[in-house]
């Protein structure tokens, strides 16, 4: 499967954070992924396979991608 998540990439979950927003933002790619909350800052640490169950679409980066 090709890799669909870049570093800078935003994303819509399909759960709420409790601060209200849906959308985070990809820090860290791999086995584990980091995500940082846009509506609070928060960042979280997930598996790879819970980060793909939960993301419900992919809303893009605001920077071209460079890899
Ligand atoms: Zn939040």
């Amino acid at each position: 499967m090709a890799d669909r998540f870049c570093v800078g990439d935003r994303v819509e979950l399909r759960k709420q954070h409790p601060c209200g927003s849906r959308q985070w933002e990809i820090l860290r790619t791999g086995a584990d992924f980091r995500i940082r909350c846009l509506g609070c800052s928060r960042t979280v640490m997930t598996t790879r396979a819970d980060f793909e169950k939960s993301v419900k679409k992919i809303l893009g980066g605001d920077m071209p991608k460079m890899l």
